[in-house]
């Protein structure tokens, strides 16, 4: 698998046997970060992603106190990976940049206290108000 940002220069390229862990977060800054109503991130293991390109990478700190921390293009701007230092060893790539409309259901859906009133997710979704432990 490969995504790319929207004028091709950063790319990571997925090889992996590993199952992601698909987060999909309602949070404002994942809204701010994407531009989006929300954010979705595929997690693996780092070793398993090869990321090149030029990158600009912006931290933010999260509410359990670790960092968040999303690379993206300094040329159009799209995210195409992020790790939070709560797992190292595991990068994300944001689902968008991997244009696969087939992609699998999100592993969870975090932060629902600020999702849009009018984005429903499948049942088989696990729903937390904030992180994953609430
Ligand atoms: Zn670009
Ligand atoms: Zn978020």
């Amino acid at each position: 698998m490969k995504a790319s940002c929207q004028c091709g220069n950063l790319t990571a390229v997925i090889v992996t046997a590993a199952e992601p862990m698909i987060v999909l977060c309602h949070c404002l800054d994942c809204q701010k970060r994407s531009g989006s109503p929300f954010g979705e991130v595929a997690y693996y293991p780092a070793s398993d992603v090869a990321v090149s390109g030029e990158a600009r990478e912006f931290t933010r700190p999260t509410d359990e106190g670790n960092t968040f921390t999303s690379g993206f293009c300094p040329t159009c701007g799209s995210t195409v990976y992020a790790r939070a230092s709560k797992y190292p060893g595991i990068l994300g790539v944001t689902v968008g940049t991997l244009a696969d409309p087939f992609f699998p259901v999100p592993s969870r859906s975090v932060f629902e206290q600020s999702r849009h009133d009018w984005i429903e997710m499948p049942p088989s979704v696990p729903r937390h108000p904030r992180g994953r432990n609430s």
